[in-house]
């Protein structure tokens, strides 16, 4: 079975790529290297021992695409690609749309063409906005707080409408909680441009003396703490996730969404500490203000992911931080 991922060359697509391949799926890297490399695509293949298709592509680009459609048989398709930076879509937002939608309509029309009606889409726990109640199922109300989000919704709309007019679709909607960690080999991992602006790449920075300190943006939410709790979640089971849902939607039509997390919440105190400790390596920090956006705390109901799906996360915070430095000093 032939699997086409858009922005394979990225944090959670590369390492999909590698559980996809170790699976014994051949792999169609469709990327425009926006926010990735293309030495990604090598990591890939050294870690597996197994060849990829790779084509530098917009996904945006129909008649890229379609060539793409026409050269290679595909039987399902993961869609990564995309940009994902919250706070530049608040100041972006009209880029936010143009790409994240465009590329989306672009690949459901040449997926048609084709016949290819096997999707799996690159979701966030971000279309809960602030949950009322914790832990969050698939069934919660949906609202955003930013257009990054509001692309994800946007396209699971989208996505639902475009099921609802044609029955032969089957569509995977993954809802992703925090991922962080790498791929044990140290080869891959995650690698932001600039500053980073999610927790792990910028504890993962400042251990590394790349960055002063870490900023812990507020200590009185009411949480275990005081500060913020999320469920992060290892790159690498979220990669596993996203081989049960190539195959549900082989097996069977319709259109679902799940949960990706481990169901459990950690602040960032207890991140930054497991951090040290695994790591024996130091973190300084300051508590500052709040930053605007966030929420207090949010985990995953992940009993659909299990019962459904049958994907389970099993690796733990510790493993989470060992992995993510183990990258960094790996590819310094
Ligand atoms: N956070 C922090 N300092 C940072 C980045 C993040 O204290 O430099 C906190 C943030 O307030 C939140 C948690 O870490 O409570 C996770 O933030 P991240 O941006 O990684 O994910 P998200 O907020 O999108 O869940």
């Amino acid at each position: 079975m032939k699997v086409l991922v858009t922005g394979g060359c990225g944090f959670i697509g590369s390492h999909t790529c590698v559980e996809l391949l170790e699976g014994g799926y051949e792999v169609v890297i469709v990327d425009n290297l926006s926010n990735s490399k293309k030495d990604v695509v090598n990591k890939i293949e050294t870690i597996t021992n197994k060849k990829v298709k790779f084509y530098e592509v917009n996904v945006c680009d129909f008649k890229e695409l379609d060539k793409i459609f026409e050269t290679e048989q595909i039987d399902a398709v993961i869609h990564f690609a995309g940009y994902k930076a919250v706070g530049e879509s608040v100041s972006k937002p009209i880029m936010y749309y143009r790409n994240n939608l465009d590329s989306t309509l672009t690949l459901i029309e040449v997926m048609s063409k084709h016949n290819v009606k096997r999707l799996v889409f690159s979701s966030s726990a971000t279309v809960y906005g602030d949950p009322e109640k914790l832990p969050i199922t698939e069934d919660f109300p949906l609202h955003t707080t930013n257009p990054y989000g509001t692309t994800k919704l946007m396209i699971e709309m989208i996505l639902r409408d475009l099921y609802k007019s044609d029955n032969e679709w089957s569509i995977a909607l993954l809802r992703y909680f925090n991922p962080i960690g790498a791929h044990k080999s140290g080869l891959i991992g995650e690698n932001p441009n600039g500053i980073p602006n999610n927790l792990m790449p910028y504890i993962v920075k400042v251990a590394n003396k790349e960055l002063p300190q870490l900023s812990i943006f507020g200590n009185d939410y009411v949480t275990k703490d005081g500060t913020g709790v999320r469920d992060y979640i290892h790159v690498v089971d979220l990669a596993k996730g996203h081989i049960k849902a190539i195959e549900k939607v082989s097996k069977d039509r319709g259109i679902d969404a799940y949960n990706l997390g481990t169901g459990k919440g950690y602040s960032v105190l207890e991140i930054v500490n497991t951090f040290m400790k695994v790591n024996n390596v130091d973190v300084p920090y300051k508590i500052v203000e709040r930053r605007p956006g966030d929420i207090a705390a949010c985990y995953a109901s992940t009993e659909k992911a299990n019962k459904i799906l049958g994907w389970k996360a099993e690796l733990e915070i510790d493993e989470m931080c060992k992995d993510a430095y183990n990258y960094v000093i790996n590819n310094k």
